[in-house]
């Protein structure tokens, strides 16, 4: 499954697309990472794309310069817990503590003042969905999603499914983790080279 269907949509009213953009909104998860964001990060840097990166706290603590990096390369910053925590493997309480622990890191690092947050797996309970967001979290979603992980996977077939399923104003979510650098890297390098989305590149964040 590429882009989530109406059902989920529907059960869990979270941030999928940006409707009424004309630009394709950039994420990518699971770091920072020393191998793969350095990297990520060229490339967009080359391309004048602003993304935003949905961090986990603990690697926040294992990378603070990569940290740094993302942050003065002007992108946003999205937590994605601390413990890439799994939303329906935790009790509510122990998961808002998660999120809040990372939050509180990625505060150390910027002044950014929108929270924003995407579940690990995309798992999150109602109950989760909903304390997070009283407390002031808008959750982001995906429109595409491009198995960038899978190590079976090819390139080709990351960059087809970013070109096949995106929309204006498409959420995209691709990874700056260890597992999937071997495709994200060079998928990311294929697809920044060959957007139609030209004119919007550089409003490429939420
Ligand atoms: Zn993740």
């Amino acid at each position: 499954m590429y882009r989530p269907n109406f059902i989920i949509k529907w059960l869990f009213p979270a941030l999928y697309r940006v409707k009424g953009e004309q630009s394709l909104f950039f994420t990518f998860d699971d770091g920072p990472c020393p191998e793969t964001t350095r990297e990520i990060l060229a490339i967009l840097r080359q391309h004048n794309i602003k993304a935003t990166f949905f961090v986990v706290g603990e690697n926040i603590l294992r990378y603070p310069d990569l940290m740094s990096e993302i942050i003065n390369e002007g992108h946003q910053i999205g937590n994605h817990t601390m413990h890439h925590t799994d939303g329906f493997k935790v009790s509510t309480t122990e998961y808002i503590r998660d999120v809040e622990q990372c939050q509180r890191i990625i505060e150390t690092f910027t002044t950014q003042q929108v929270k924003i947050m995407r579940p690990p797996h995309g798992h999150i309970r109602w109950s989760e969905m909903f304390r997070l967001r009283k407390i002031g979290y808008q959750i982001v979603q995906w429109d595409v999603i491009a198995h960038d992980w899978e190590a079976d996977r090819s390139v080709e077939s990351v960059v087809d499914i970013v070109h096949r399923y995106s929309r204006p104003g498409s959420i995209i979510v691709l990874h700056d983790s260890h597992k999937a650098a071997a495709r994200s890297i060079p998928a990311l390098r294929i697809i920044c080279d060959t957007l139609s989305y030209t004119t919007e590149k550089s409003r490429t964040s939420m």
